[in-house]
């Protein structure tokens, strides 16, 4: 019996690290559909390598493209978001979410069916929907598996535990390129140094978000609702070796922890595997004699505002969290383009929160109206910048 999967995502940074641990795997798991932005190369080497029967774009411009870098495999092709809801329909019993950013919410949402589960790498769709979403995935009895790396060391560290007896979930952060940076000379940073990522090697906009601690942001309003945690149980630490990822802490004082080298071939394959069992994935053993010391310090958030501004949206509720990604991923596109500085991205956050929040108490009740606030958010942002 082989799992079918689908893969939402599949020729980015974490498309290509679940294709390795299913490539190591051949028996195990069959791909029905993959999923891509607009590089039709990529996705057609992703749908030949994994023998998927049909391939989709999300851009209806590279239709053509796709088309002649799949013909002779066989293999059918659709570009526009009608086709990758089709690949969505395709049949299969884990999908894997892994699309950047909230364009990934529409189809994500819409691979939520009964007798699939879902792997869930793309945050934003928690944090944008994540009431809605949760909602939708219970209804349909539909498991949601973390593939984020803290969150699936928390699911690990938490086994079959009481959440009752949890007394705190702490996730940990690298910190960043910045982490030892003063204010100063982070104010002066520019895409290039916020890029050299430490530990992890990741797509571009998740690469900024580690640098302002932004991320570890969206990670906790993630995490609240995974695991239907209230904020004061949820908690950050730096610990910049990125070994120990996340901690459970019980009633009676023990911590159990998840720990792994950074390396997103391990929570991907925990995510993949059948339940209660264990894939190969080939990697070096965690050598803790060598690493010598694991360090951890409390997040700073003088030098890294942003998760302040997303402890800030956890704690406000109703479409705060929605409003927050929105202009996040904005103000980090600016950035990237060299429209504004690294403290621009805070400051504009900020501004477009405290301007929308209080006329959106409502958290979103599905995600068509999370997109919609999502959308007033984003051309507040633009208009705020000058876009
Ligand atoms: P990436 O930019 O490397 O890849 C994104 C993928 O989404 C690509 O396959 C791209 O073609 C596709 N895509 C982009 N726009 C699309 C659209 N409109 N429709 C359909 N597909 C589209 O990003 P990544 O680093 O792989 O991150 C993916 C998700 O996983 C993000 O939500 C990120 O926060 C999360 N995540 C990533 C890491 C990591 O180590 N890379 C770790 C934890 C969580
Ligand atoms: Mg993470």
């Amino acid at each position: 019996m082989t799992r079918k999967l689908i893969l939402l995502g599949a020729t980015g940074s974490i498309g290509r690290s679940a294709r390795d641990v299913i490539a190591r795997h051949r028996d195990a798991f069959t791909v029905t559909a993959v999923v891509g932005g607009s590089d039709a190369p990529a996705l057609a080497a992703a749908a030949r390598e994994t023998g998927a029967r049909y391939a989709a774009l999300a851009d209806g411009s590279a239709l053509p493209a796709l088309r002649e870098a799949l013909s002779g495999s066989g293999i059918a092709c659709g570009a526009g978001e009608g086709a990758v809801l089709e690949a969505v329909a395709y049949e299969a019993d884990l999908v894997l979410a892994a699309i950047a950013g909230t364009a990934g919410l529409r189809p994500t949402a819409a691979a939520i069916r009964p007798g699939r589960a879902i792997a869930l790498a793309n945050k934003e769709s928690l944090v944008s929907a994540g009431a809605a979403f949760m909602q939708a995935a219970s209804r349909a009895g539909v498991a949601v598996l973390p593939v984020d790396s803290e969150h699936n060391a928390l699911a690990q560290a938490l086994g079959n535990g009481a959440l009752g007896d949890v007394t705190a979930m702490t996730l940990t952060a690298s910190g960043g390129p910045f982490r030892t940076w003063s204010r100063e000379a982070i104010a002066a940073a520019g895409p290039q140094q916020a890029s050299k990522h430490p530990n992890w090697s990741m797509g571009a906009k998740v690469t900024i978000d580690s640098a302002t601690l932004m991320n570890k942001g969206l990670e906790l309003i993630e995490a609240h609702y995974l695991f239907g945690l209230e904020a004061a149980r949820l908690d950050v630490l730096v610990h910049p070796q990125s070994i120990v990822h996340g901690l459970v802490s019980w009633r009676d004082g023990a911590v159990t922890a998840g720990l792994a080298a950074p390396d997103m071939r391990v929570p991907i394959a925990h995510a993949l595997a059948p339940q209660g069992m264990r894939l190969d994935t080939a990697l070096p053993r965690l050598d803790l004699a060598a690493i010598a010391a694991l360090s951890f310090e409390k997040p700073d958030l003088e030098r890294f505002p942003c998760l302040g501004l997303a402890m800030a949206a956890l704690a406000g509720g109703g479409a705060h969290p929605t409003i927050l990604n929105a202009a996040n991923e904005i103000a980090v596109a600016a950035f990237i383009a060299g429209r504004l500085d690294f403290y621009g991205i805070a400051v504009s956050v900020e501004k477009v929160c405290s301007r929308m929040v209080a006329s959106e108490r409502e958290a979103p009740a599905d995600v068509e109206t999370a997109l919609a606030i999502d959308a007033r958010a984003r051309a507040l942002t633009r208009e705020a910048l000058g876009m």
